[in-house]
């Protein structure tokens, strides 16, 4: 493990988008995930002594980029995000693509394209250091709405979430939890590992933390949307 992982609450009460600042240990060189408001990002910052040199972008939704050129002016940070949205996510300087690796210091960034929230979201996957940045794509216990992809085009970005190793940790771009789980629980009520998932959630939330981050094994086994196992039955549970 290679990896230093803050969660910083954005938006709270409002959308509760999560930024993640991301710091390489060997290095201490720093990057900041999907910075949708700059005051809180700025702050923990300042409290951990981090001067994040990279914005890594997830999609191009104004509430995962709104801060980019904040986070430029504030640290000079270089935004790194999708080729695919060069036009839309602001002030991008590094693009990347399906397959490529990144280096955050020593700690190396897989990205993997996940169509359907939007065309052109992608995945930050560390395989290393067993974590996976899920955007709007997965939350825990939904996904996110498809914006402008097909149903299709999610599935297939699902079926490659799941293809990760089980142990991977998930980090999504929002607290949804709760949303999730309403629905989850009619689908699945006498679930013993859901009941678990739940438990476990509640207790974290009732603290002030985040739900997560829970593994892609027990995901797995919870989310209703990572259950289905084939896009037809994708779009009955969506509806
Ligand atoms: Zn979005
Ligand atoms: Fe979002």
């Amino acid at each position: 493990m290679s990896l230093k992982i803050e969660t910083v609450l954005c938006r709270a009460g409002v959308m509760d988008n999560y930024s993640y600042l991301l710091t390489d240990k060997e290095t201490g060189i720093t990057a900041v995930i999907d910075p949708s408001e700059s005051a809180p990002i700025v702050r923990r910052c300042k409290e951990l002594g981090l001067t994040p040199q990279y914005v890594f972008n997830t999609h191009h939704h104004f509430d995962h980029t709104d801060a980019n050129l904040q986070m430029k002016e504030t640290f000079g940070a270089r935004v790194v995000g999708a080729a695919a949205d060069s036009r839309r996510i602001p002030g991008l300087d590094i693009e990347v693509r399906d397959g490529d690796s990144f280096m955050l210091g020593q700690s190396r960034a897989e990205i993997i394209r996940a169509d359907g929230h939007t065309i052109g979201h992608i995945l930050w996957y560390f395989p290393d250091d067993k974590a996976l940045f899920t955007g709007d794509t997965l939350f825990n216990l939904c996904i996110g709405g498809l914006f402008e992809g097909t149903m299709e085009q999610m599935f297939s970005s699902l079926e490659k979430i799941k293809n990760l190793p089980d142990d991977t940790l998930f980090y999504p771009g929002h607290e949804y939890t709760m949303g999730g789980a309403d629905f989850a629980l009619y689908l699945n009520s006498d679930s013993p590992d859901l009941q678990h998932y739940l438990k476990k959630a509640q207790d974290r939330l009732r603290k002030g933390l985040p739900a997560g981050p829970v593994t892609l094994g027990e995901e797995k086994k919870c989310n209703p949307y990572l259950l289905a196992e084939h896009p037809e039955q994708l779009r009955k549970i969506l509806g």
